[in-house]
């Protein structure tokens, strides 16, 4: 979950944060001032809604300013509301695997999810419906990674020692030295191409730790959208991250 009231309080005395109005909304915007920046450069975390401008210590509050007024429209595009925010409720739309579904939560005694065409219905009484419906999510996600992690794994002939989904804000999945995996459940909300585009990439790694040419060449080998997957996840991978969970 997003929490706005402590992205308010600056991290350190060096940090401090300025509001840029954009189309008669103010948007929050946290100056980091770093030893190695060189430039000023705008930055926003995949959860949405949280800008940062990481700033050369002798720069001043003025060019912070000039410098976000000049990227307004980018800001704009990228800025999420708290209105745009989806809770799950009945009758509300979420993506599920690319397509839209309508949650419908019904007061039956025995609690299930049940996919039905694009219903989705939650049973069990509305008040635990929310985290029924987080507890199925994550094990849908879980076993459409498992499955492309057993399409990908021969064909890049790897494998992988351990597997973690998680709620991760700033990255769709990980691979350590170790090839312990860890992908985010929100992948499950994603076109299947994208989620199998994320762990053939994370597969990869295995191969290569880096994102050297050879290391795409691998990706691009067996997952021949790639290219589509990232445009894919830089232009919506944000609004995953609006679906706020209990
Ligand atoms: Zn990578």
């Amino acid at each position: 979950m997003i929490d706005l009231v402590g992205l308010l309080k600056p991290k350190t005395s060096k940090d401090s944060v300025i509001f840029i109005e954009v189309d008669g909304q103010q948007i929050e915007i946290l100056l980091i001032r770093n030893k190695r920046s060189k430039r000023l450069t705008l930055r926003q975390n995949l959860s949405g809604g949280n800008f940062k401008l990481s700033m050369p210590m002798r720069s001043s509050i003025a060019q912070a300013k000039a410098f976000c007024n000049e990227h307004a429209s980018w800001i704009a595009d990228k800025s999420i509301t708290m209105q745009d925010m989806v809770i799950f409720e009945h009758g509300q739309r979420i993506p599920l695997r690319g397509d839209q579904v309508k949650l419908i939560f019904l007061d039956q005694l025995r609690g299930q999810t049940l996919l039905l065409a694009d219903e989705l219905r939650v049973t069990g009484g509305s008040d635990y419906a929310p985290r029924r419906l987080t507890t199925w999510l994550k094990a849908e996600a879980k076993t459409d990674i498992v499955s492309a992690i057993e399409k990908y794994q021969p064909l890049l002939d790897v494998k992988h020692s351990k597997l973690t989904i998680r709620d991760t804000k700033s990255r769709w999945g990980s691979c350590s030295s170790s090839k312990a995996l860890s992908f985010s459940w929100r992948l499950v909300l994603a076109p299947p191409n994208v989620l199998d585009y994320v762990v053939a990439h994370e597969l990869a790694h295995i191969l290569e730790m880096n994102h050297s040419a050879k290391f795409w060449a691998h990706v691009e080998r067996v997952c021949p959208h790639m290219n589509d997957s990232r445009n894919w996840l830089k232009t919506n991978g944000g609004q995953l991250h609006q679906i706020r969970v209990k």
